[in-house]
C-alpha cells in the first residue's frame, strides 16, 4: 500500500482499477543514418506525415467546436498553426541535411529540445504550451512510424485514468462516461486539465510527480478528489474507510436534491442568495444542479489564459452570451479580467516584476489597456439582452480607479449606441472588496457602486500579508483573523448603509463552518464552487439569525482567531441537526 497525496482538483471519491496511459514514453524512436541522396524522399515523408497530421487536427478541431467550445477548438488551431511554422520546417530541413539521419530522430530531437527548453521557461503558459508540443510530435511520429495510436475514446471499461500529462487531444477525445477518475503526475487546480475534469464532473487529483512510476496498469487504488489522497494497493481497512466515504459522499449528494429546491433562509425566515463561481462557460448549466441562485462570480480571465491571448469581442460575447442563456433569469456576475499575479498572458504582461501579486493585476492592467478593457465591456454590454448581466471590477484599491472604470463603462455603451448595438437598460456595476484600502474606503466606494463583493481569497493575502500560496507561511492565512472579520464588518456596513448588498466570492464564502459568522454579519450573497452551496445552505436553514448575529458580536470582540474559532466550534455543537431539510 503507497499513500499519493496530489492536488485535489476535481471533486469525488472512486475506487477502481487504473488504466495506465504511457503512449507518449513507451515507443522507441529509431535511430539510422541516410544516404545524401535520401534526404530528399525523408523530407517527402515528413511533409506527407505533416498532411495526415492537419488533416487529423481538423476533425479534431470540428469535433471541440461542436462538443465544446470554440476557446477549446482553438488549441488545435493552434495546432495546425505550429505545422504550418516556416522556422520548425525549415530547421529540420537544415538538420536533416547536416545529420543525414531518419527523420523520425532528426524531428524528434528538435521536438523534444523544445519541448524541454518550454518545461524549463519560469512563466507557467510557456510550461503548459510544452504539452502542445508533444502532442504534435507525438501525432506525427505516430503517423511516420505507422503506428495505431490506442484511442481514449476507444476504452470500453471504467477506469481510473492514470497518465503522465493528458493532451488536449486526449482530454477531449476520452471517453467521458469511463473514465471514472483522473490520476496524473503533473497539473495543477488551474490547469487547462483541471478545468476541463470539472467541467466534465470527472474527479481529479493532479501534480503526483511520479504516480505514473509506482502504478501498474489494472492496479486497485482509491482517491479522493476532494483531499488529494491517492492509496495504491488499499489494504481490507482502507477500502472500508473509501467505501465508508463513498456512501456518504452519494448521502451528501443525494442530499443535494431534497434541498435543492428550499430556500436558503433561517429558521426565522431571515433570507441571503446563494451563488456559484465558475471558470468557463460550460460549467454555467451544472451548476443549476446544486441550487446556485445566480452566478456570482464569473472569472472571465479563463477565456484569455487558456488560449494565451486576448479573446476577441465576438469570442467574448459568444461565451458571455452561453453563460447568461444556461442561467436563464438568474443573475451573472461577469468579473472583467484579472489577469496577472499568477494569471500572467505572455502576449500582454511583462513578466518580470519583482512582486507580481502587488503589480500589474487585475483592473490595475485594464485601465492601463483602456482599448482591451473596453473590448471586454462591449462584449458584456452586447451579451446582455441575453439575460440578467451584473459586472464587476477586480482589485479596486480606491474611488479613482473606480471612476475611470466607471467612466470607460460609459464610454463603451456610447460606442455600442453609436454601432447600434442594443444593450439592456440598468446593468449592476459591483466593486470587489478584496485590498484593504477598498475596505477601508467601502463608504466612499459604495456611493459609486451597485454592490459589493468581497474577494476573501486576496483580501486575507493583502490583509494579513501572506503570499497563498507558499506553504511556509499559509498557515497565517486565516479567514478567521480578527483584522479580517474587522475589514469584513466594516465593508458590509458601508454596503448597508449605502443601500447596495454585499455579497462574498472568497473561498471563505463556500465554507460552511463559517456561515454563521458571515450571517451574523449581514453578508446578503455567498458566492461560492457550487458543490458546497447544499453544505452552506444545510447549515444557514439550521440556524436563527439572532443566535448569528450574537455569534458575530461575540467573534469582533476576539483578540485571537483560536478564540473566533472556539466560538464557531460552540455554535456548531448547539445547532447540529437544525431545521436543514
Ligand atoms: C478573491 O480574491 O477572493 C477572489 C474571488 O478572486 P480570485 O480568487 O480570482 O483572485
Ligand atoms: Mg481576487
Amino acid at each position: 500500500m503507497i499513500k499519493f497525496i496530489g492536488i485535489p482538483a476535481s471533486p469525488g471519491i472512486v475506487i477502481g482499477n487504473t488504466f495506465l496511459y504511457l503512449e507518449n514514453e513507451n515507443n522507441e524512436i529509431p535511430r539510422y543514418s541516410i544516404k545524401k541522396n535520401q534526404v530528399e524522399s525523408e523530407w517527402k515523408r515528413l511533409l506527407l506525415a505533416f498532411k495526415e497530421a492537419a488533416e487529423e487536427i481538423r476533425g479534431l478541431r470540428e469535433k471541440a467546436e461542436l462538443e465544446i467550445s470554440k476557446e477549446q477548438a482553438a488549441i488545435f488551431a493552434a495546432h495546425l498553426l505550429m505545422l504550418e511554422d516556416e522556422e520548425l520546417l525549415s530547421e529540420i530541413q537544415v538538420r536533416l541535411k547536416a545529420e543525414c539521419q531518419n527523420i523520425e530522430w532528426v524531428f524528434w530531437n528538435i521536438t523534444h529540445e523544445l519541448s524541454q527548453k518550454l518545461i524549463a521557461a519560469a512563466d507557467p503558459y510557456l510550461r503548459e504550451r510544452a504539452v502542445d508540443i508533444a502532442d504534435i510530435s507525438r501525432r506525427v511520429l505516430n503517423i511516420l512510424l505507422k503506428i495505431k495510436k490506442f484511442s481514449l475514446a476507444d476504452l470500453n471499461r471504467d477506469v481510473i485514468l492514470a497518465v503522465h500529462d493528458l493532451l488536449p487531444s486526449d482530454t477531449l477525445l476520452m471517453n467521458k462516461k469511463r473514465v471514472k477518475g483522473l490520476v496524473m503526475d503533473v497539473g495543477g487546480r488551474t490547469s487547462h486539465t483541471a478545468i476541463l475534469a470539472r467541467a466534465f464532473d470527472i474527479p481529479a487529483v493532479l501534480g503526483l510527480s511520479s504516480i505514473t512510476r509506482e502504478i501498474q496498469d489494472g492496479e486497485k487504488i482509491v482517491m479522493d478528489g476532494t483531499s488529494g489522497e491517492v492509496i495504491i494497493a488499499p489494504d481490507r481497512a482502507v477500502l472500508k474507510r473509501y467505501e465508508n466515504a463513498i456512501g456518504q459522499y452519494k448521502k451528501m449528494v443525494a442530499g443535494f436534491s431534497s434541498i435543492r429546491e428550499l430556500p436558503s433562509e433561517t429558521t426565522d425566515g431571515y433570507r441571503v442568495t446563494l451563488m456559484a463561481n465558475i471558470e468557463i462557460p460550460e460549467e454555467a448549466g451544472h451548476v443549476l444542479d446544486y441550487g446556485a441562485e445566480g452566478i456570482g462570480l464569473y472569472r472571465s480571465e479563463f477565456l484569455f489564459i487558456s488560449p494565451g491571448k486576448i479573446a476577441e469581442e465576438e469570442e467574448q460575447y459568444r461565451a458571455y452570451s452561453k453563460v447568461l442563456k444556461a442561467m436563464g433569469d438568474l443573475p451573472v456576475t461577469i468579473r472583467t479580467v484579472d489577469v496577472g499575479g499568477d494569471k500572467i498572458i505572455p502576449e500582454l504582461q511583462n513578466m518580470n516584476e519583482k512582486n507580481p501579486l502587488l503589480g500589474w493585476r487585475a483592473v490595475r492592467f485594464s485601465l492601463a489597456h483602456s482599448d482591451i478593457f473596453k473590448i471586454q465591456l462591449r462584449a458584456i454590454l452586447r451579451s446582455s439582452l441575453e439575460g440578467r448581466a451584473r459586472v464587476m471590477f477586480p482589485m479596486i484599491s480606491g474611488i479613482e480607479e473606480l471612476e475611470t472604470a466607471l467612466s470607460l463603462w460609459e464610454e463603451a455603451k456610447a460606442e455600442c449606441r453609436t454601432q447600434e448595438q442594443a444593450f439592456a437598460d440598468n446593468i449592476p456595476v459591483g466593486t470587489m472588496i478584496e485590498i484593504p484600502s477598498a475596505a477601508m474606503t467601502a463608504d466612499i466606494l459604495a456611493e459609486k457602486s451597485d454592490f459589493f463583493s468581497i474577494g476573501t481569497n486576496d483580501l486575507i493575502q493583502y490583509s494579513i500579508a501572506v503570499d497563498r500560496s507558499n506553504e511556509k507561511v499559509n498557515y497565517l492565512a486565516q479567514p478567521t483573523h480578527p483584522a479580517v472579520l474587522r475589514l469584513l464588518k466594516m465593508s458590509i456596513d458601508a454596503a448597508h448603509r449605502g443601500g447596495i448588498q454585499a455579497a462574498m466570492c472568497g473561498e471563505m464564502a463556500g465554507d460552511a463552518a463559517l456561515s454563521p459568522l458571515l450571517l451574523g454579519l449581514g453578508l446578503d450573497i455567498f458566492s461560492m464552487g457550487s458543490l458546497a452551496i447544499p453544505a452552506v445552505k444545510r447549515v444557514i436553514r439550521s440556524a436563527s439569525i439572532e443566535s448569528c448575529r450574537t455569534l458575530a458580536e461575540e467573534a469582533l470582540k476576539c483578540r485571537y482567531t483560536k478564540e473566533v474559532n472556539a466560538l464557531l466550534e460552540e455554535w456548531q455543537r448547539e445547532h447540529e441537526g437544525g431545521k436543514a431539510e
